[in-house]
């Protein structure tokens, strides 16, 4: 008599299971790649392999201009100048801003089938290419935590997700770096772009409050870097909190 339900009868069949519920499994994922074949999400042709986006979509992705702003990455007219007229003349909180393209064309499509279609896997695949494009500087590989910019809890229910927190997971992930949860947002604020320079001032003020952290070099992830003030106020909410350091990252540049 046994008092466990693990006989080896039951052990086999369980093990049977598992293996019919593996091949089960394949099988449907080669019967919906036959039936649905993975097609590019910007031309829609058919890939020979699973991805996102066809081979000559992601050798046509446009990169910005050689001559950039080191601290935003603008472009520049004169390449014989280090920085843009804006941070040239002003004190920033955030130290660098990274960015992968321009908003115009492949990069803002790609970041709107993620936002708005909420295909994830889109992204998943544009936190992977901040990530190699992190790796391959050297001197940005240095961070305590990766972080992204909140958004308020009701726009967070009503999208289903927040992007930014998204593309940071994946972006920490492949980084083998923390990502932590350093910023909340209170309220909700208006769109910047759409604001004058004087409204711009307050519509953000106090708008991110701190959670406990410990970190000296924060790397803080966005999808888009539009007027920067969103992301500067963010950097200057978690330099008040102790960061020493604010490096922020965002797919593309309106
Ligand atoms: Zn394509
Ligand atoms: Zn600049």
């Amino acid at each position: 008599m046994t008092t466990s339900g693990a006989t080896p009868t039951n052990c086999y069949a369980w093990l049977c299971s598992c293996r019919l519920f593996r091949m089960g499994r394949r099988l449907a994922s080669v019967l919906t790649a036959a039936l649905f074949p993975p097609r590019c999400a910007l031309c829609s042709h058919e890939l020979s392999c699973m991805g996102i986006i066809c081979s000559c979509c992601e050798a046509a992705l446009p990169s910005l201009a050689e001559s950039r702003c080191q601290r935003c990455g603008e472009p520049l007219d004169d390449p014989s100048i280090d920085l843009c007229l804006r941070c040239g003349v002003s004190v920033h909180a955030t130290d660098r801003i990274i960015v992968l393209g321009p908003y115009r064309g492949s990069w803002g499509a790609l970041v709107r089938i993620f936002k708005f279609e909420k295909e994830v896997a889109v992204g998943n695949w544009l936190g992977r290419q901040m990530a190699a494009t992190l790796m391959r500087q050297q001197e940005l590989h240095h961070f305590d935590a990766v972080t992204y910019v909140p958004m308020t809890r009701k726009d967070r229910r009503a999208r289903g997700f927040n992007q930014a927190e998204i593309l940071a997971r994946v972006i920490a992930r492949q980084l083998d770096l923390p990502l932590k949860r350093l910023l909340t947002k209170s309220r909700n604020t208006r769109l910047q772009s759409q604001l004058t320079a004087a409204q711009r001032k307050t519509n953000l003020q106090d708008a991110f409050r701190l959670l406990p952290f410990d970190c000296e070099r924060v790397l803080l992830v966005d999808d888009i870097f539009t007027t920067g003030s969103t992301i500067e106020e963010c950097a200057r909410t978690l330099k008040r909190g102790g960061a020493q350091t604010v490096v922020a990252a965002a797919i593309a540049r309106a």
